[in-house]
């Protein structure tokens, strides 16, 4: 048994085997081999094997028609009567193993496709290229970096791992994450707490120290890991989840009330979403609206950005299913670590930190327009916001209004029903865009502060990056100061001030939130009985006196200490 002491990033407990995620592609080099005909063999061997796999993956998309045809080429690629030859001819030639010839001769087809003058060529070379890793992966032995490979109950572990890997995954069989590279704020750790897979982030030499297939005990909750655990250990386990299973019964009252402080205050307990399924468990979870639907997190099965038909049909969906028809859209935002930037981010040159959110947008109008139009036509009748992402001035802004009003223009020209009263709201999430807050608190109907960029972006700081995380960032005063500002400016122009990153789920940062003057706090579904429950245990008076107190601290540290010690 060996017992690691790392930080929790997604609550829950759970049991299962690791299996260490390798993300790298590894190169082949060249070995002599006498036994050619076996390498021929493998060769076959590992055809059918890929053949049967094309055709399941196939049956798995058969709803999506683009991504079905794509794989449907690749399989008349692998079954191909001239590739088996070729791989063939390439072993007796230079008399190499066939994970080299296979190599080989998908990186003459890829190589070809990427000089092509054609973007779709282009583009597909990268799927190409993982069909190929598949097949060397299945002729090495190496069968736990596919997603689609793996078996139920597994804790997948590694440094990183990308959310790209998760939705590739059957999530049902994913019992846990553990990395040594994430933090609470990381993408991946969202997708986890959205996904329900309890997640602990630990340092590099504890993960070395994990083994392929250990049993092992995750328990999200206190951030710990044991490995081979005893009969105790799975003993106290047990008790433990029924203790926590206990305690979160005890707050389902929550699920009927509002959120408001012991003396009334109105404090909206929203949800954040990634999927349709969050959605609905947002709604039997007592969700007041959703506060954030990170729409570029939809479509992640997809390898094309989805038409504005196929948007329409899933916020119609979420829209239909949201507690109050009160949903929140962050148009889409795309940076280098989410799914499509490589199709429309390619103009961002190197600025990996700055190139996303509602600047990729504006470079790409087309794209803007269609999820503006695929919003508009949702619902009829809903409480729908535009929220807009990474802003980081007026003007941005400015041009998203305007490409709306367009919109409507066509629609009424065109006899097209529509909602007539969506809001245009803006995230608050770089530095430059809370210095501004009174110019953008003019432009929009909310503000939504991501906390998330807005402690990364103001504390040059990586949100992924699992260093100094025993300290809450948000408690850093240059952040409190930004939200205090936001707040202040919300209430000047009379439109709400929410706060939907993950400092809103944090309830040691709850009364502070409130105290501060949000009102609306877009948080994890899993939370929201746990911050209602927060927000009712104080008078909002009281609240506001916490939050100065809080406010005159010098650092991250003691304003932390000091929600600490008002706790005991
Ligand atoms: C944030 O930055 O706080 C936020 C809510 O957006 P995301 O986490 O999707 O970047
Ligand atoms: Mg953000």
């Amino acid at each position: 048994m060996a017992k690691f002491k790392g930080v929790s990033l997604s609550d829950g407990i759970s049991y299962g085997n690791i299996v260490k995620v390798k993300n790298h592609n590894q190169h082949i080099f060249f070995n002599f081999v006498e036994d050619k005909e076996n390498e021929k063999l493998r060769v076959r061997k590992a055809l059918t094997y890929a053949e049967e796999y094309q055709t399941a993956l196939i049956e798995k998309y058969k709803d999506d028609e683009e991504i079905k045809n794509i794989l449907t080429s690749y399989l008349y690629m692998i079954k191909d009567e001239d590739l088996l030859s070729k791989l063939n001819q390439i072993i007796d030639t230079i008399s190499c193993q066939a994970e080299y010839a296979i190599q080989t001769e998908f990186e003459n087809v890829i190589n070809s496709m990427l000089l092509s003058e054609s973007e779709y060529l282009k583009s597909r070379g990268d799927d190409l290229y993982s069909v190929m890793n598949k097949i060397i992966r299945v002729l090495s032995g190496n069968k736990n970096t596919d997603p689609n490979d793996l078996q139920a109950g597994s804790v997948i572990a590694s440094d990183t791992i990308s959310p790209i890997f998760l939705a590739g995954a059957d999530v049902n069989k994913i019992a846990g994450i553990i990395t040594s590279h994430s933090s609470p704020t990381s993408h991946l750790a969202i997708a986890a707490r959205s996904l329900k897979i309890p997640m602990v982030t630990c340092s590099k030499e504890d993960l070395n120290k994990m083994q392929d297939d250990q049993i092992v005990i995750i328990d999200g909750t206190d951030g710990v890991v044991i490995t081979n655990p005893s009969g105790l250990d799975m003993q106290y386990y047990d008790n433990l989840m029924c203790n926590l299973n206990a305690e979160k019964e005890k707050l389902e009252r929550y699920k009927e009330l509002e959120g408001k402080t012991i003396d009334g205050i109105r404090i909206a307990v929203q949800a954040n979403v990634c999927s349709k399924e969050d959605v609905k468990w947002a709604s039997t979870q007592g969700a007041e609206g959703i506060g954030l639907v990170r729409t570029e997190m939809l479509f992640h099965n997809m390898s094309k950005l989805p038409t504005m038909e196929q948007q329409m049909a899933v916020y119609k969906n979420i829209v239909e299913n949201a507690p109050g028809k009160s949903v929140v859209f962050r148009l889409f935002d795309f940076s280098n670590e989410k799914d499509f930037y490589n199709i429309i981010g390619e103009n961002g040159g190197n600025d990996s930190w700055g190139h996303r959110g509602i600047r990729v947008l504006l470079e790409n109008e087309k794209v803007l327009r269609d999820q503006i139009r695929a919003i508009l036509l949702s619902s009829e009748d809903g409480e729908i916001t535009i929220l807009i992402p990474f802003v980081s001035a007026p003007d941005e802004i400015m041009r998203v209004k305007y490409i709306v009003d367009e919109e409507y223009s066509y629609f009424m020209q065109n006899n097209i029903p529509v909602n007539q009263s969506v809001k245009i709201g803006s995230m608050i999430e770089t530095p430059s865009a809370a210095i501004l807050c009174d110019e953008i608190a003019r432009q929009v109907d909310m503000m939504s502060i991501g906390t998330n960029d807005l402690i990364q972006y103001t504390l040059g700081t990586d949100r992924n990056s699992s260093g100094n995380i025993s300290c809450s960032k948000a408690f850093h005063p240059a952040v409190l100061r930004f939200i205090s500002m936001v707040a202040d400016a919300g209430r000047r122009n009379h439109i709400t001030v929410a706060v939907c990153g993950e400092a809103a789920s944090d309830l040691k940062l709850t009364r502070i939130l409130v105290g501060l003057g949000i009102t609306h706090l877009s948080v994890t579904p899993d939370k929201i009985h746990a911050v209602k429950s927060e927000v009712e245990k104080h008078k909002f008076h009281d609240d506001v006196i916490f939050a100065n107190n809080i406010m005159s601290c010098n650092t991250a540290m003691e304003a932390e200490a000091m929600v600490t010690i008002a706790d005991l």
